[in-house]
């Protein structure tokens, strides 16, 4: 029996001497597929199993154990990006193995076009920065693990003025649940990590973007990493890698 599916290439292994085993993520899921290199097919397919690589995957189900095999691939959209800049190429690493080590069980075909979108955007991008930020919000969001920004996690307060942001807690803090180890948050970063969840491009994004201050962006890119390292409890290997790359990038 052949199925057809839309999936983005998360990783690839070498088994045996010409086999791949094939991680992929589609709107059904994570799933490992076996990429069987004694056949002719092998040439066809390595270029096209670099990270985040969109496919149309033709899979078999195999007669014996459970893993099915990759028939063909159809290409939908390959990054250039990544084989430019190294730069692009530990995000492209860095955002693979976020969903490889973290997808949900299960997820709604809407996350998975939205994914395919953001990495088509991000490869004609050159901000990888705000990219970052956008996608560790969106994600954590997708996981069901967004930060809380309304009232105060503790006492379900609304803060009015002063709004004290808890990483461990899960979000804002009112000024009598605060502790020493809060970000103060201006009203226009909690205005903009409200507006995320409605928003759905990178242009939108950068429009939010701009209406800060350096300082306030600074701070949000701190936040949103440590609470997504925080919240995941994991912690990438491509993430020292990305981060050794963009001393330059702003
Ligand atoms: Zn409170």
């Amino acid at each position: 029996m052949l199925f057809t599916l839309p999936a983005l290439v998360l990783d690839k292994d070498k088994i045996e001497e010409i086999d791949y085993l094939v991680t992929l993520f589609t709107p059904r899921g994570k799933t490992r597929v076996l990429a069987k290199g004694a056949q002719k097919s092998l040439k066809r397919f390595l270029n096209l199993l670099e990270d985040l690589t969109y496919l149309r995957v033709h899979l078999r189900k195999p007669q014996r154990g459970k893993i099915f095999i990759l028939e063909g691939a159809d290409l939908l959209y390959l990054p250039e990006s990544p084989r430019k800049e190294p730069l692009k190429f530990y995000f492209f690493s860095y955002l693979a193995e976020v969903i490889d080590f973290t997808s949900p069980s299960s997820l709604s075909k809407e996350s998975f076009y939205w994914i395919t979108e953001y990495v088509k955007d991000i490869d004609r991008r050159d901000a990888v920065k705000l990219d970052k930020f956008f996608w560790e919000m969106k994600w954590l969001e997708i996981c069901g693990l967004s930060p809380y920004i309304y009232d105060c996690v503790r006492c379900g307060k609304r803060p009015q003025r002063m709004f004290y942001f808890s990483i461990s807690q899960g979000g804002v803090l009112c000024l009598n649940c605060r502790d020493e180890n809060v970000f103060i948050l201006s009203p226009s970063q909690i205005d903009l990590l409200r507006k995320i969840g409605r928003i759905k491009t990178l242009k939108e994004m950068e429009i939010l973007w701009e209406g800060l201050f350096e300082e306030e962006r600074g701070q949000l890119l701190e936040l949103s990493e440590r609470f997504f390292l925080h919240h995941f409890d994991w912690e990438p290997r491509s993430l020292k890698l990305l981060k050794e790359h963009w001393v330059n990038h702003g």
